[in-house]
């Protein structure tokens, strides 16, 4: 098969690997159905942060047919179609059973989805099936599901969103946009997008932002503040791990509020008199998306929520360099691929 290589910054090549294989009897193949780019992809493909000797396999979100299961596998079958998070879980440990499954005893990240066939380790925990194949027009929305919806959920579910609440979202991506729908989904009254981008604000309205906030920094702060009556928001979901972006969450919030965290980190440091003064409570990490799966799967196939629309653009996988591309440049918000 061919699948997606990250060589060094700004090169993906698309090449011969071997097929994988039943590596643990737990494991299970699956022919992807789709796959995608990750908004954390972009950080390898720039160059930032540490990334392991190339060439790194890439991918870590996907849905798809089961096409084989290793002999310990009990509730996956063959034929089913599954979707999974970027994190596997046994869903048995303590701490999968506390709902953390993306912190797992046995926890693996995915990281070669960007191919026609995927090993996924330990699959009874980490897939999810439905009792059928769904349609094809709702796949975009079933691999939502697999992370950002997933992470946006989780966003928001850690800042405590609840009916009647005000609710502020730092980042306008994939993860940022979903962040809004699942607020509206939670019953809170009023969301704030913070976006500087037409299309991003867009759609954010389309999945229930009731206020758009264009600034940043301080003013982005002071426009919040304006918001909410001088106090700050009750609820502050930071979708994008930079210094900046998480200094806004904090700010934004009320004494007594909420902050998510859910981007990925790169180069934050919080200021430990800064945190004690600003009262909030802080819940973050990497979403364990496994433990909202079959509240979120069932509400695609309902039809009740459509977060497939954060994938504006749909390339042939072998076009995946371009994929990457398009995001990069902001010319996309997230790129679908098809194998
Ligand atoms: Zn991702
Ligand atoms: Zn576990």
């Amino acid at each position: 098969m061919q699948a997606t290589m990250l060589y060094g910054p700004r090169d993906i090549r698309f090449e011969d690997r071997p097929e994988p294989e039943i590596y643990q009897p737990t494991d299970a193949i699956l022919r992807l159905s789709a796959t995608c780019i990750c908004g954390s992809d972009l950080w390898p493909y720039r160059g930032i942060g540490n990334f392991s000797e190339p060439p790194t396999p890439m991918g870590h979100e996907y849905c798809g047919i089961v096409e084989e299961i290793g002999s310990a596998v009990k509730n996956i079958k063959r034929g089913q179609f599954v979707v999974g998070s970027f994190a596997t879980s046994d869903n048995t440990c303590v701490i999968c059973r506390d709902g953390y499954q993306s912190s797992c005893v046995q926890r693996e990240f995915m990281s070669t989805a960007q191919a026609p066939l995927l090993r996924v380790p330990l699959a009874d925990g980490t897939l999810v099936s439905t009792r059928e194949v769904p349609p094809k027009e709702l796949i975009p929305s079933l691999l939502a599901t697999s992370d950002v919806l997933g992470t946006g959920w989780f966003a928001a579910d850690a800042a405590n969103v609840k009916p009647g609440r005000t609710v502020v979202v730092v980042g306008d991506g994939a993860v940022g946009l979903l962040a809004v729908l699942s607020a509206k989904q939670m019953g809170a009254e009023r969301i704030i997008a913070m976006s500087r981008h037409e299309s991003r604000q867009k759609l954010a309205r389309e999945f229930g932002a009731t206020d758009v906030v264009t600034e940043r920094g301080d003013e982005g702060i002071a426009r919040i503040k304006d918001l909410t009556k001088g106090t700050g928001a009750d609820s502050v979901l930071e979708c994008v791990g930079t210094q900046e972006s998480m200094m806004q969450a904090i700010r934004s919030a009320r004494p007594g509020g909420f902050v998510s965290y859910v981007g990925v980190p790169h180069g934050v440091v919080l200021d430990g008199a800064e945190l004690f003064f600003a009262h909030v409570h802080l819940h973050g990490g990497p979403a364990p998306v496994r433990r909202y799966l079959p509240h979120l799967i069932d509400l695609v196939l309902k039809e009740k929520i459509n977060p497939g629309k954060v994938f504006d653009l749909t390339l042939p996988l072998d076009q995946v360099a371009e994929g990457y591309r398009a995001m990069d440049e902001r010319r996309a918000i997230k790129t679908l691929l098809q194998p």
